[in-house]
């Protein structure tokens, strides 16, 4: 979804976003629809995009593998300000920190590319650790077994610690 700076009427644009086709499906899954509001508005010279985001997705765990449902929810404002001439050329770079608290993007062209930017908060929303529980025990190292669901014999025998794996590898 393109939206050209023109087409921003001085009131500013308001809509929802109904369809996924934005959502990165090689980085997450949907679990049916999401919530997504975004507001575009001009000021000066530049554009603010504002917007909310609610997105059920399935995630796999990190220690288990097993898929888990998560609720992306994520709020942002994006700056979009126009790449002056000379600084398309790539001569001045200075004022790209200018303005360090806010997220600001420097267009060549004044479009405003509305699903990319929900992407990229796909990407940041993502949590870094991701557990399907904080008390997942994960696999099993010996048998692969599902420690949370199915706990195994192993740990009861004498492969259990790493320590043993490394005695038993002495020995051989
Ligand atoms: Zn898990
Ligand atoms: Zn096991």
């Amino acid at each position: 979804m393109r939206i050209r700076w023109d087409e921003i009427p001085a009131g500013g644009l308001f809509f929802s976003v109904d369809d996924d086709s934005w959502v990165p499906g090689n980085e997450v899954v949907c679990q049916g629809p999401g919530v997504c509001a975004v507001s575009l508005r001009k000021e000066g010279g530049r554009v603010l995009l504002a917007g909310t985001l609610r997105l059920p997705v399935v995630l796999a765990c990190d220690r288990c593998l097993d898929s888990f449902a998560y609720t992306l929810a994520e709020e942002f404002e994006v700056v979009f300000e126009l790449l002056a001439k000379e600084e398309e050329a790539g001569v001045a770079s200075e004022c790209f920190c200018k303005n360090s608290d806010l997220d600001v993007v420097y267009l060549a062209e004044p479009v405003v590319d509305v699903f990319s930017v929900l992407a990229q908060q796909v990407y940041l929303g993502l949590p870094e650790k991701r557990l399907c529980s904080d008390q997942c025990l994960g696999l099993c190292p010996e048998c692969g077994a599902n420690l949370s669901r199915c706990p195994c014999d192993c740990a009861r025998g004498a492969g259990a610690s790493p320590f043993n794996v490394l005695a038993k590898l002495k020995a051989q």
